[in-house]
């Protein structure tokens, strides 16, 4: 698998392979086998409807094949007018509105073939694009929404962006392919210093920080930056490495970490030390073993003093001490809320990320309402949380009655009447659309939150906040491991229930019961429930007592976070 994987990258002709070839082909509405991986550079997956797999093999069909389309959006941050024109692409070209994804990109799912160059030439004509939001490459890169600190996160985010621009693949195939530029392979125009001809072994997640809210689960991360902040001044950031959490079920050679902590930098030290950590993973992460092919494992293998005397020797420059930060949480803050500078924002609960028209509410009209007041307003920002939710930035308060009101209509204001335990909540999307699902994910979170709800409820628990992650597999897109509840899908309604993170980002959980059902889950869940009302001691959070009271034990890999 990892040689296929690592030819297919090496002979694509710079991500070219066929898949011009592929679009073409009208007799099937999957791409060819080679090009299936490569789309992903493109910012697509292929995938099909698993509700309908098994009638349709019956019936002698093909799978519902269709691609889910994800943009290269940093730090989520989007103008009302690309939302605009976002949404309209997904009402023309995808199902189930628009997703906001754990890294802040927004997914279009059930795009079919013939209309997918389509799709992607309309996103890239709101001036986004899909390139590199797959594949191994750098990711999306997220960054701390922080509405607290609006001045901080504009220059934050600025690097942020700077550094995605900077660590895109250097190919013209994806304009290429989507937006029909003249073919230049061979003109000597594609040499790529940073990912060569293989590119990465796995993919690459970067995430920035800005302390005291640790939204972007930096520690989860391949290469965080935390930003370092005296007086209002951003100084520069402490560097975190090894962040991961994938891993596969009952192989310990797999397994989720928590980053390390290299020390500190200066600002303008910022893109070479990027550029050293991604290329020392290109040179020495492993190309052998896929599942062991992200940064956390050549970390593992080499030792952090190794890599840390490689990327300095690439960067030429030196670590300094790490400056001493303190999260205090990593979930988003919802209504009406003021920064230090004055400005307006709002934070807006968003189920599992989904933006769509339902029987219960209208959250994708509701969204384009309120854009379409922003952009004829000329001023505020849509920006995607990287826990799946939106926070309306820079809102000029003589709108804030009418937002109120676009809100009340289309029931965007879930934070304030929705059941506690979902405020804290993501899901992957999983089934029906993911290939690697065991078990149900986003569609299961609201019938599962609710049923958890009523345990807390039952337990005098009914306020507490709770953090709860679901996903399909033991991929862990949704970031499960580092939260105080999690359920990793294993099989149809089966899944492992995880146990005792906490609610900053800094501790994984860790397995407490294997392979359980529903009713098992919430039976443990209840007597744990039961002994956290009597036992627990003030303002302690549910992981933290599970591990004070020894139910679970510290994860055996943990970072070397520093906190206060
Ligand atoms: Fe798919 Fe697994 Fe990721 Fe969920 S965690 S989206 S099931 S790969």
């Amino acid at each position: 698998m990892s040689h296929n994987v690592e030819a297919i990258k090496a002979n694509s002709a710079r991500l070219r392979g066929s898949l011009l070839q592929s679009l073409a082909d009208s007799i099937t509405g999957a791409l060819k086998t080679d090009d299936q991986t490569l789309i992903k550079y493109h910012g697509s997956y292929q995938q099909d409807d698993r509700d309908v797999r098994e009638p349709r093999r019956l019936a002698k069909l093909e799978p519902d094949y269709s691609f889910m389309i994800r943009t290269r959006t940093p730090g989520g941050v989007v103008t009302p007018s690309q939302w605009l024109k976002l949404d309209q692409i997904a009402k023309d070209y995808a199902t189930r509105g628009l997703r906001i994804t754990s890294r802040q990109a927004l997914q279009f799912h059930g795009v079919i073939k013939t209309e997918l160059k389509s799709t992607i030439a309309e996103i890239n004509s709101t001036l986004m694009d899909t390139l590199a939001a797959c594949g191994d490459v750098n990711r999306n890169v997220a960054v701390a929404i922080n509405p607290a600190q609006s001045t901080l996160h504009q220059q934050v985010y600025e690097l942020a962006a700077n550094l995605s621009d900077r660590l895109l693949p250097n190919t013209r195939a994806y304009y290429e392919i989507w937006l029909d530029e003249e073919r230049r392979y061979g003109s000597g125009e594609e040499q790529d210093p940073i990912y060569g001809e293989h590119y990465l072994p796995r993919k690459f997640k970067i995430g920035f920080a800005i302390p005291p809210v640790n939204d972007v689960d930096v520690y989860t991360q391949d290469l965080g930056f935390i930003a370092i902040v005296e007086d209002q001044e951003l100084l520069g950031f402490n560097v975190t490495v090894g962040g991961g959490m994938g891993a596969s079920h009952n192989d310990p050679e797999t397994f989720p970490r928590l980053a390390d902590t290299l020390g500190f930098i200066p600002i303008a030290a910022l893109e070479r030390i990027a550029i050293a950590v991604v290329t020392t993973q290109r040179d020495y992460g492993n190309r052998e073993v896929r599942k062991r092919a992200r940064l956390k494992y050549t970390i593992e293998d080499r030792g952090l003093d190794w890599f840390k005397q490689e990327v300095e020797r690439r960067a030429e420059t030196n670590f300094s001490a790490a400056r001493t930060v303190r999260f205090t949480h990593s979930g988003d803050s919802f209504g009406w809320q003021y920064g230090v500078d004055g400005r307006l924002h709002l934070g807006l609960r968003i189920v599992a990320g989904r933006i769509e028209d339902t029987e219960s509410a209208s959250l994708q009209s509701g969204m384009r309402a309120i854009a379409e007041r922003l952009a004829a307003y000329g001023q505020g920002q849509i920006r995607l949380t990287p826990n799946q939710n939106v926070l309306l930035a820079n809102i000029a308060p003589e709108l804030r009655a009418e937002i109120d009101q676009i809100i009340q209509s289309s029931k965007l204001d879930l934070h304030q009447h929705s059941a506690p335990v979902l405020t804290e909540s993501m899901a992957c999307v999983a089934l029906p659309s993911c290939g690697l699902a065991m078990a149900e994910a986003e569609r299961y979170l609201p019938e599962f939150a609710g049923k958890l709800q009523q345990l807390l409820d039952q337990h005098g628990l009914a306020k507490q906040s709770l953090q709860l992650r679901i996903s399909g597999c033991p991929n862990g897109c949704s970031r499960p491991y580092a939260s105080e509840i999690a359920l990793v899908g294993k099989a149809p309604g089966r899944y492992n229930l995880m146990l005792g993170g906490d609610h900053v980002g800094s501790r994984l959980n860790t397995l407490y019961r294997e392979n359980i059902d529903e009713a098992e889950i919430l039976q443990s869940l209840s007597i744990l429930l039961a002994s956290y009302a009597k036992d627990r001691v003030v303002a302690e959070r549910f992981g933290d007592f599970l591990l004070r009271t020894g139910v679970v034990k510290q994860a055996k890999t943990i970072s070397a976070v520093v906190l206060s």
